[in-house]
């Protein structure tokens, strides 16, 4: 085979990225190929997440040059342009990484309708979604515990180096990247995670010396932030999971690490397998959402009156990251304790986070909003608890919402009880926290959570 494409999607790596690796032992000459495509811009394309995508795009262009090749860069419709790019380097087979969503789906449908030979590699997951199936029937797992018994037996592909060389077409020049050049860089928070392999691989391995070892103790200490912080170079690819995964798992105490990763495949394999579960409930409670803008609001900008919801949603405007347990705690807030559809949730979440992601993103949401797959839908996260535990003393909220930046300790996450000394700026609480048990519980149809 003389040429061959490697059309990159979220796999913006050259270190163990089969389908890369498979177009440089097929044919003669590669073009890496990436396609900014305005459908997916308008729809999914926030802007902290093109400002890292740009990021990654420049760093993979670096990468391929070392090794003689280069990025070429076009804007559109990614099917029309893979096609032309195919026509004008004589290339008849594209190899990509397998993706989950039906976006991913009709890309690939589209390449293949085109004529084109589309040869898909794993690479976005640790365990391809929908290699290990339950074996009592059916093509995907909907408990965690019995995928993580499974997947954590599984037999995994060997971690693949990089290429050495890469030979573009004549017809090719290097230096296409122009695009990139002219995409707005409109980042919506003021302190982003710069993209890229470069950097990704920086941090993991800054991550595996120094962090992982404390993690199963501290991946709850709001205030610590405590954990790896690779998912955005997770989502776009700027790291292999596997090789993170492979990496963790060579160190002792890296279990709950692993663990984690499983969630990610976890969740990769669910929307494969059930990809409009992106939109609808996996598991319909008969929820009649409440319609209530100005909460929505409220959470939204952090002035819930719940000191630890607005920190978590301040977060999130100024870093485009949120701490995991932020998430959870908010996530439950908004669905729960506002009862409000997960959906307005999930959506703005993906409106600003960087690592973004839609399995991840939309199954968690599913979760916390008791319409997925969690073992236990009713159940209610109290923030005031949550804060007490896992920000004793108040740290985190402190250094997020400035208007109780003076309180002391853990009074901060009760504003309520500090009498004179409560903050006039800050927020009352917008919903009575028993008021909203009763509320979700009479909704539900449950007397206890
Ligand atoms: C409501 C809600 C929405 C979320 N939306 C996203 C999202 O859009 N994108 C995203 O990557 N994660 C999402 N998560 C999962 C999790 O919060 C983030 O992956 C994590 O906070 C990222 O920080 P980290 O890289 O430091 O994680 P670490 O704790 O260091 O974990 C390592 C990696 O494991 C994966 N991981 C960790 N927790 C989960 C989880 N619960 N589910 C799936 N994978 C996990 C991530 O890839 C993460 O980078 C969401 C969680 C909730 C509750």
């Amino acid at each position: 085979m003389s040429a061959a494409i490697v059309l990159f999607t979220r796999d913006l790596r050259v270190h163990d990225n089969p389908a890369l690796d498979a177009a440089c032992a097929s044919a003669e000459h590669v073009v890496p190929l990436f396609v900014l495509d305005d459908e997916l811009l308008r729809r999914f394309g926030a802007p902290n997440r093109v400002a890292f995508l740009l990021e990654a795009l420049r760093d993979l262009d670096g990468s391929l040059r070392a090794r003689g090749g280069g990025l070429i860069v076009r804007r559109g419709d990614v099917v029309a342009e893979t096609v032309r790019c195919a026509r004008e380097t004589d290339a008849r087979v594209v190899f990509l990484a397998e993706d989950v969503s039906s976006y991913s789906s009709r890309r690939e449908q589209g390449l293949t309708q085109a004529g084109l030979d589309v040869r898909v590699s794993p690479g976005v997951a640790v365990v391809p979604p929908g290699r290990i199936v339950p074996s009592g029937g059916g093509d995907h797992f909907s408990v965690f515990t019995a995928y993580w018994n499974r997947w954590r037996a599984e037999a995994r592909r060997l971690v693949l180096k990089p290429p050495t060389l890469l030979r573009l077409p004549r017809a090719l020049e290097p230096g296409s990247a122009r695009e990139l050049e002219e995409l707005p860089e409109a980042r919506t928070s003021s302190t982003l995670p710069p993209g890229g392999e470069a950097e990704g691989r920086r941090r993991l391995s800054f991550w595996l010396e120094s962090g992982l070892g404390r993690y199963s103790e501290s991946r709850d200490d709001l205030a610590a932030d405590a954990t790896s912080r690779l998912s955005p170079y997770l989502h776009f690819g700027c790291v292999s999971p596997l090789e993170v995964v492979e990496s963790a798992a060579a160190r002792a105490g890296s279990e709950e690490f692993v663990r984690q990763l499983c969630w990610r495949d976890f969740n990769h394999q669910l929307v494969a397998a059930r990809p409009e579960i992106v939109r609808q409930d996996l598991r319909p409670r008969g929820d009649r959402w409440r319609d209530a803008e100005m909460d929505l609001i409220a959470w939204k900008e952090g002035r819930t009156g719940y000191p630890l919801v607005d920190a978590g949603m301040r977060q999130l405007l100024e870093e485009g990251f949120m701490h995991n347990r932020a998430r959870l705690v908010t996530a439950s807030f908004l669905t729960k304790h506002l009862y409000l559809d997960w959906r307005l949730g999930a959506d703005h979440f993906a409106s600003l986070l960087v690592d973004g992601d839609l399995a991840n993103n939309t199954v968690n949401w599913q979760w916390v909003a008791g319409t997925g797959a969690d073992t236990r839908p009713n159940r209610m996260f109290n923030p005031t608890r949550q804060a007490l535990r896992y920000d004793p003393s108040g740290v985190y909220v402190r250094r997020y919402v400035s208007e109780l930046a003076d309180i002391d300790g853990g009074a901060v996450h009760e504003p309520w009880r500090l009498g004179m000394l409560r903050p006039a700026a800050y927020p009352e609480p917008i919903v009575d926290h028993e008021e909203a048990v009763l509320r979700f519980r009479t909704a539900r149809g449950v007397s206890r959570l």
